[in-house]
Parts: C-alpha cells; sequence; structure tokens
C-alpha cells in the first residue's frame, strides 16, 4: 500500500470508531481519514480573549469559561431554557427560548463550558442563545490555563450524541495524529511551496487542528487556502488549455433572410446591450474557433431573443442548434415561444423532455437524427445517450447554474466542436467571473428593455394574509393576473407539496370564490402542466398556486402579481429569481413577501434587501455576504470544487497568486507528466478527474 492509500482508507480503522460513529461521521462528509485531516476547527479558543463573569458589561461580546450550576425550564408567558453557570468571580444567566427540552437533556449540572455571545441585559447580566463548547475540566481547564489555543470543531445534534462535541473531535484528533501525520504527504510540488515560502502541509494541518501560536496559525491556514484555490486554478488552467487547444470550429459565414424576417417581424426594437452582445456572438460564430462564451443577464433582460438569433444562424449555415433547460416547464415554454416566432420562417423545432409519451419521443428522436429538426430544445433528456444529433453546430445552455460543467460537456460532445453559448441570471462579480469561468468569454446584458416600471415590492407578517388576500382579489377583478408560489424544500417535498395543494383547494372556495384559479407543481404530467401553463398565458386562468417549477425562465408578461408564500424559506437569488416572473410587461408589477412567525436576522435581512432595490447585482453582492461565496457559487454552479476554508473574495489575492503558479504550470506541463508534478498528478486525478472526462485523456 502506498502512503497516499494509508490516508484513503476508511476511519474505521481508528480503534475508536464503530459501525455507529462512522455512520454519523460519513453523513457529516467525513469517510476517510484524510477527510478527518480536513475537518477543520470553527474557531479557537484564545485564552487571552477570556474574561471574568465579574468584569462583563452589558453590551460586550465576551467568551467566558464556567461550571453549570443550575438548569432548568421556566414556565411564563414566553418558556424558556435557564442555565445558571459560574466561574467563581459571579453568576450570569443563560437563556434558550426554543428546542427547550434538547438544552435540558444536553446539559449536565458541573459541566464546563465556554460560552461565547453578547451580553445583555434583563434585570440583571446575561447571554441569550450563547455559542458554547464543552470542555474537559481535568485537561483543557489546565490547558485553558496554561495559555494553549483550543480548538473548537462544528459538530451537530447527531454527532454530539455520539461523544463528538467539540471534545469529542479534540479526542479524535490527538489519536489521529498520533498515528497518522506521519503518513501525510506533500501535495503542492517542492518548488512552488519554496517561491511563495508555504508552510509545508504536515505542518500546516497540525497547526490548523492545534496551533503552537497564532502567527503559525494563520501561515497554517493561508497554506490550506492555497491549496484550495490553487487546485481551482489548476482546474481552470487545464480546461482552458485543452479547449483552446481544440482550434477547429465550425465557420458560420452566412446571415440570410430568415434572421433579417425575425428582426422584422420583432414586436419590439433590441436594446443596445442585445445588440452589442450580438455582434459578440456573431464575431464568435463566424471564426473558426469555437465559441465558449457566458452570457450574463439579469431576470427579464431578454436572453431568450439573443439565443434565438444564434439559434438562427446556425440554422442558416445549414447545422441543427440545441437548447438546453433545467426545467420541463422552461424547456416547453422555449419551444412554444420559438416555434411561433418560427413557424413563418419554415424553421423546425423539437421538444425532447423526460415525460413524453413513448410515441412522441421516438418520433422526437427520429427526426433529430434525420436532420428534420433544425432547432432542438429540451430538458437534461438532451444528453442522453440515445440521443443523436444529424450535426449540432451550436449549444446553447439557459440558466446554466442549474447544470454543472460535465452536463455542458455532455451536450457538446453531441456534435463536432460546436459553438456553445451558456446563459445564467446570477450575476457574478467581474473580478471573480474571470476567476472562475476562466475558460470562458463573457458577456454581459447590462440593460433593461425599455418601459419596465420597477417592481414595488413590500414584505408583510402572515397575520395580514386576510388584507392581502383582498388587496388580490381587487386586482384581480380589476383585470390582472397573480402567482402566488410556495417553498418546495427538498427534504419535506411531500408536506409543501400538500401545503400548496390544501391551500389551494382551501382558497378556491373562500378568498377566491369564482376566480379561475390553477395549480402546478412538479409531480404533474407535461400535458397537465403544458394545459395549466398554456390556460394562464392565455388569461382564462387569473391565479396561478404554484410551487417553485416557476422559479426560472417561465414568461408571461400579463402576470402582474407575485405572492410569495413563506418567503422567509428561500434564498435570495430564489427571491430575485421568482420576483422575476412578473414585471415583464409595461404594467406596474407588485410582489408581496409573506413571512411567518419570528424572523432569523438572516431571513429579514433578505426580505429587506428584496424591498430595497431590484437590481440583481445587488442582490447577488448581499447574497454573496450572507452565505459566503462557497454556497452561493456551490460546485453545481461553477462545476469546480467547494471550498472549505478559502474565501474568493476575501482572499482574492491569494488567489491571483494561485492563478499565476496554476497557470505557469500547466503551461510548462499540460498533461501533468513530469515527475516533479506527480503530486500534482495524483491529487488531481484522485479528486477531479471526472470533471475532465470530456476534455482530456490524462
Ligand atoms: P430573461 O433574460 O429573464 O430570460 P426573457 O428573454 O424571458 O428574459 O425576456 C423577458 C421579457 O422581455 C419577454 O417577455 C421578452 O419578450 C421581452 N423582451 C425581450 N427583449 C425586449 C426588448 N428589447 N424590448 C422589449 N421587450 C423585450
Ligand atoms: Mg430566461
Amino acid at each position: 500500500m502506498d502512503e497516499q492509500s494509508v490516508l484513503n482508507q476508511s476511519i474505521e480503522v481508528l480503534s475508536t470508531i464503530g459501525p455507529k460513529k462512522s455512520e454519523v461521521l460519513i453523513k457529516t462528509g467525513i469517510k476517510t481519514l484524510e477527510d478527518l485531516f480536513y475537518y477543520f476547527p470553527r474557531r479557537y479558543l484564545d485564552r487571552s480573549n477570556v474574561v471574568q463573569i465579574r468584569q462583563l458589561r452589558e453590551g460586550q461580546e465576551a467568551t467566558i469559561i464556567v461550571k453549570i450550576v443550575r438548569k432548568g425550564i421556566k414556565p411564563g408567558r414566553r418558556k424558556r431554557f435557564i442555565l445558571m453557570v459560574s466561574d467563581g468571580t459571579g453568576f450570569l444567566t443563560c437563556v434558550w427560548f426554543s428546542q427547550l427540552n434538547y438544552w435540558q437533556r444536553i446539559f449536565n449540572i458541573g459541566d464546563w463550558l465556554a460560552l461565547s455571545g453578547k451580553i445583555g441585559n434583563f434585570g440583571g447580566l446575561q447571554m441569550s442563545h450563547p455559542e458554547f463548547d464543552r470542555l474537559n475540566p481535568n485537561q483543557e481547564n489546565k490547558l485553558v490555563h496554561t495559555g494553549k489555543i483550543i480548538p473548537l470543531y462544528p459538530s451537530s445534534e447527531a454527532l454530539t450524541r455520539l461523544g463528538f462535541d467539540s471534545r469529542g473531535f479534540r479526542r479524535l484528533m490527538t489519536t489521529l495524529f498520533q498515528k497518522y501525520h506521519q503518513q501525510v504527504e506533500e501535495i503542492l510540488p517542492r518548488q512552488v511551496i519554496e517561491e511563495l515560502r508555504l508552510m509545508p502541509l504536515k505542518e500546516a494541518l497540525r497547526n490548523i487542528h492545534f496551533p503552537d501560536d497564532f502567527d503559525r496559525l494563520y501561515k497554517a491556514k493561508r497554506r490550506l487556502k492555497f491549496d484550495e484555490l490553487y487546485y481551482m486554478q489548476v482546474i481552470i488552467a487545464l480546461r482552458r488549455h485543452h479547449t483552446l487547444e481544440r482550434q477547429s470550429g465550425i465557420k458560420f459565414d452566412q446571415v440570410g433572410n430568415k434572421v433579417k424576417a425575425l428582426a422584422d417581424q420583432l414586436p419590439f426594437e433590441l436594446t443596445g446591450a442585445q445588440k452589442q452582445v450580438l455582434r459578440e456572438i456573431r464575431s464568435d460564430m463566424k471564426s473558426s474557433r469555437p465559441m465558449n462564451r457566458l452570457l450574463q443577464g439579469d431576470v427579464g433582460s431578454g436572453k431568450t431573443i439573443v439565443a434565438l438569433v444564434a439559434l438562427l444562424i446556425a440554422v442558416e449555415n445549414g447545422y441543427q442548434g440545441a437548447l438546453m433547460a433545467p426545467t420541463e416547464i422552461l424547456a416547453e415554454q422555449h419551444y412554444f415561444g420559438l416555434k411561433q416566432q418560427l413557424d413563418s420562417l419554415s424553421v423546425t423545432v423539437t421538444l425532447l423532455i423526460g415525460g413524453q409519451a413513448k410515441a412522441e419521443r421516438q418520433s422526437a428522436l427520429a427526426d433529430i437524427q434525420s436532420g428534420v429538426s433544425d432547432i432542438i430544445v429540451g430538458t437534461h433528456a438532451l444528453i442522453q445517450e440515445n440521443v443523436n444529433f444529424a450535426n449540432l453546430g451550436l449549444v446553447i445552455i439557459d440558466e446554466q447554474h442549474r447544470f454543472g460543467v460535465l452536463q455542458r460537456g455532455l451536450l457538446r460532445e453531441k456534435g463536432l466542436n460546436p459553438d456553445v453559448l451558456v446563459m445564467t441570471a446570477t450575476p457574478i462579480p467581474r473580478t471573480l467571473s474571470k476567476s472562475l469561468y476562466g475558460d470562458l468569454d463573457v458577456s454581459i446584458l447590462d440593460e433593461m428593455p425599455q418601459g419596465r416600471k420597477p417592481i414595488q415590492t413590500v414584505w408583510r407578517p402572515e397575520t395580514k394574509r386576510g388584507k392581502i388576500y383582498a388587496f388580490l382579489r381587487e386586482q384581480i377583478r380589476a383585470g390582472e393576473q397573480a402567482f402566488i408560489v410556495f417553498p418546495l424544500v427538498e427534504e419535506s417535498e411531500k408536506s409543501d407539496l400538500k401545503a400548496a395543494t390544501d391551500s389551494y383547494e382551501k382558497m378556491s372556495v373562500d378568498y377566491f370564490k369564482g376566480i379561475p384559479m390553477g395549480l402546478l407543481h412538479g409531480r404533474m404530467k407535461p400535458e397537465e402542466k403544458e394545459a395549466v401553463m398554456a390556460a394562464f398565458k392565455a388569461g382564462e386562468l387569473r391565479v396561478l398556486v404554484s410551487t417553485t417549477v416557476i422559479e426560472v425562465g417561465v414568461d408571461v408578461p400579463n402576470a402582474t402579481i407575485m405572492i410569495i408564500e413563506h418567503a422567509e424559506r428561500f434564498g435570495l437569488t430564489q427571491l430575485h429569481q421568482l420576483r422575476g416572473r412578473v414585471g415583464r410587461g409595461d404594467k406596474q408589477s407588485y410582489c408581496i413577501l409573506i413571512g411567518y412567525g419570528e424572523l432569523t436576522d438572516e431571513a429579514r435581512k433578505r426580505l429587506d434587501t428584496m424591498v430595497e432595490t431590484t437590481d440583481g447585482f445587488k442582490i447577488a453582492e448581499v447574497d454573496l455576504k450572507l452565505r459566503g461565496p462557497g454556497e452561493f457559487f456551490g460546485t453545481r454552479q461553477s462545476g469546480l470544487p467547494d471550498l472549505k476554508i478559502a474565501d474568493l473574495v476575501r482572499d482574492a489575492d491569494l488567489m491571483n497568486t494561485a492563478r499565476r503558479s496554476a497557470f505557469a504550470l500547466v503551461k510548462e506541463d499540460p498533461h501533468l507528466r513530469k515527475p516533479e508534478h506527480s503530486c500534482v498528478r495524483t491529487r488531481f486525478l484522485k479528486n477531479y478527474k471526472e470533471k475532465f472526462e470530456d476534455i482530456w485523456e490524462p
């Protein structure tokens, strides 16, 4: 067994880890010894920051080390769980208002804790919902008093139950380091480490878990952040290198009558931004280098028409064009939209989605293969093995953040070096887009079509529901159309679906009696969905109650009111997308966010942001701050590894350093074959190989 694979062993090789414990750890993402080495403390307890209870003042953020002296649930108007603690210099009360029984169960009198939080004053000093970590009275109190920095690990209820609170993790790490620390292998080329004066990996891992001092902890973090950024940039550099290498793409020279006819029949003038972006796409398509372009444009900025023109250019040059969308509803909408605009130009549009009847599907597949179809619109169904294109020349991916890089690659593989255009409504700060999408050129639609009125947005507590629906009824009587959206959270898909269905049934007999309503959700058959959407578009249905299936892309310009139930459960970007379903015509539109129960600070911030602005860029910035780049960009969106410790925004300088270093490496050794790069190659193949199957045989 080579040393690399020693750390690939399951955590069960540790004598203290039985099947039960390993199951919970695996759920947390810790499968191997290596994963455990990379399970970093969430923060550190620094003895120099610990204060005594008698020094506490109201309003202060403080960390104290205390023993539990009393606990209990206090009845009253607001039931709460109370913990009385002491450090010998005084007493302090801690309060929890939710999950009372859980707290009652897990705290024991006599336990030592490190508590952090803000000091409030309610007839005496107290902390509510403090962050806490259990300490081991004998060992760790001593440690604290001798001035060491104590790592505090992230935990969860399930982990805690099996002994993996912060203290449990410290024990586990101690064992891990005793037995396996020597086996940790360097993953960066020596030259890079020396040139950038990075801390060697072994030392960095030891210092991130058991820091000698804050200076070394800082260097350890810098090193580990660098690793993440470096590998991310190696991926980008390889993608860039190996896509540019395929020089010969298709030259689309012709722009003929069909494009002109389409332009003539458009009911509106293209915006300046649309024209500019079309020029950029045009020049890519004309050149023999394959197009690889990202089109960014806020919700409602008019990306579809840009896609349509590009597809038509492909068709006029004798090629097929494919448009892939993330949901069936969106694919169908594109299909009907394109068909309507292209029928008179004798261009054949074909739809391919998962939920089609067998016969329909067979005939679609035959048309795609024989070349009868000029433009093919579909979902993931397009990248399945049995789909063969006659001559696919252009691939467009709508709402690309919903797809992985791999799926993009798979659709590309259906043609011979086709041009690729990916479209997204998620704005990415320019500094980042270069690093994240280093293999793509970027176009931006930074102008909204004329005559749009800003959507008026408010948020209201659930108690105002009656009033809101009264307003809605009035508006509908006056001829408007509305969406009412219920959240669909993955874990509880069933119960949320029930919430939407029940509310729909209830509303149709009370609030909206006599008003034609429709219900739309993901479990319906395609033809049912289609019928409901068509009726809503045609104005026969006045209210559409829906789950988030309408989140992306849906375009019904007549609808002017969007009501979002349980708005506190949605992320900002998602709220922005949903709101973008209205405000698509020249009429005044409204968005009403309904929040339930007591909101967290974060939820409140999200709703406030929605009220304050309709600018997708600003919203993305706030979202990025609230969720952090890891979540915001996600692996799915970028196709890049998730960052655990590095931060794309805060560590921008380090990223640039990593980028230069990674690009130099790939330039010098594009297949990572040199012996001095073998550590990069090994790690790369182990972790990221599948992300490259579309472009690179190592
Ligand atoms: P998105 O960028 O969100 O995909 P769409 O392409 O769906 O936006 O366009 C939103 C709406 O704006 C559609 O109803 C479309 O017909 C309309 N639209 C697009 N371009 C223009 C324009 N230049 N002037 C007026 N309306 C436009
Ligand atoms: Mg769209």
